[in-house]
């Protein structure tokens, strides 16, 4: 693999993609579980939903003939959700509906109970009642035959109550990705030990890990590496054998990679990059045995930024989901709120604080601190501000791409 001097980020995703096939053996997942999973054959309804015509609202059947404002009707009868037979409706009758009750095959209409007066085992129409009112149809939700979702889609939680609603409990999905996770550095601590001079806890692994979980990946954690070739064979040599993709941090910017570099070209295929984008110009890029290898810069920040603009497309790609191209985030925009000055040359992942006017315009602030080394502003933001690679600043009011962490998370 070449080592280009810069890489745009929309290059640098097109070359891993071309570079890495999806994964092709599949498994069946319980439905209850398939959040998340990627469908490895499509889905084809084999059931009409609703499987027949049942009422929308609590009411009465009737004939849309006898429904007429002013009308009144002899209850001869009730169906509840659930029930099977179906009552003997005659022109001057109706019958009391529940929602979800099938609707009796006498009848064509249904009036909502605050449209009636009731007398006894009679009811006086308010309002006209046309054919099909208040009927939800068999099959108006899915129909016996529609192609659902095609191979290649990544199930939402709502997705998978549809595919309960037709019955299944079992979906083909394309097996998940076993991720080895490994942090290198010799400065490196486990949280929950003594720090000692000259020592920092490692936090990587944990904010991979926890970015990576919304993807349905299994990981393999294998720790902290210290900076000594042969461990770091060691470790590699190990986890090629059981991974689908090894994530690793640190050491691989100019200094450090003195010592990744020759391990990783002695092990595989691997391409030290400079992607264009800031925080988080180095990366590594390539081919451990059978495992794909990404080797994130060790700054914390510069190892979320670049696992969620580089490696999740990886991901993505590897586990058969389909219609990624380049837009796997989704961008939104909105207005900065001041000036930034800066040199222009990488597309900039500001940490930023987005909230929405009372007009509705949305409008972003990037915090103060932006350095690769500083997590609080993380934590603060709420988006990713992108400044284009171009730009060498932004004036208050202009219009930037904003990317929001989190539609569930902390909104500004
Ligand atoms: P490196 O990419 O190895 O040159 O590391 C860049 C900076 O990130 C250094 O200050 C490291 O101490 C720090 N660093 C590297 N790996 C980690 C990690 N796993 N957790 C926290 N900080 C790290
Ligand atoms: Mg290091």
């Amino acid at each position: 693999m070449s080592n280009s001097p810069w890489l745009s980020l929309s290059d640098a995703i097109a070359t891993m993609l071309s570079q890495t096939q999806p994964v092709s053996v599949s498994e069946k997942a319980d439905v209850k579980a398939a959040v998340g999973r990627v469908l490895a054959i499509p889905v084809v309804a084999s059931i009409n939903v609703p499987p027949c015509n049942n009422s929308a609202m609590d009411g009465y059947a009737l004939k849309s003939s006898d429904g007429k404002a002013g009308n009144t009707l002899e209850v001869v009868g009730a169906v509840f959700a659930g029930d099977s037979q179906s009552p003997t409706v005659l022109p001057g009758q109706c019958v009391r509906i529940m929602t979800g009750a099938p609707i009796p095959t006498d009848c064509d209409a249904v009036i909502i109970q605050e449209n009636v007066s009731r007398e006894d085992d009679t009811i006086t129409l308010q309002t006209d009642t046309a054919p099909l009112a208040n009927i939800r149809e068999t099959g108006s939700d899915i129909a016996r035959g529609d192609q659902l979702f095609d191979a290649g889609h990544r199930l939402t939680a709502t997705d998978t109550m549809l595919l309960s609603s037709l019955g299944l409990a079992s979906v083909d999905v394309y097996r998940q990705l076993t991720i080895g996770l490994l942090a290198t550095g010799d400065e490196l601590v486990e949280a929950g030990n003594p720090l000692a001079t000259g020592q920092i806890y490692e936090s990587n692994r944990t904010g991979v890990a926890a970015l990576l979980q919304n993807w349905q990946v299994h990981i393999n954690n294998f720790g902290i590496v210290a900076d000594e070739p042969e461990t770091l064979k060691q470790v590699l040599q190990e986890a090629q054998q059981t991974c689908d993709v090894i994530i690793s941090s640190g050491g691989v910017s100019v200094g450090d990679a003195d010592f990744v570099k020759p391990v990783l070209d002695e092990l595989g295929e691997i391409g030290f990059w400079k992607v264009a984008i800031k925080p988080g110009k180095p990366f590594a890029f390539g081919r451990l045995g059978n495992a794909v290898f990404c080797g994130l810069p060790g700054n914390p920040v510069s190892a979320c930024v670049t696992t969620e603009q580089l490696v999740v497309p990886v991901i993505r790609h590897l586990q058969g989901e389909t219609g990624l191209g380049n837009g796997h985030r989704l961008t939104l925009k909105a207005q900065i709120t001041r000036d930034i000055k800066r040199r222009a040359g990488r597309l900039d992942f500001q940490r930023a604080v987005f909230s929405q006017n009372a007009d509705g315009t949305l409008i972003v602030t990037p915090l103060a601190k932006q350095s690769s080394g500083v997590m609080t502003s993380f934590s603060k933001a709420n988006c990713y501000m992108l400044i284009p690679a171009e730009a060498d600043g932004l004036n208050t009011g202009d219009w930037v791409e904003i990317q929001p962490f989190s539609i569930a998370g902390k909104l500004g």
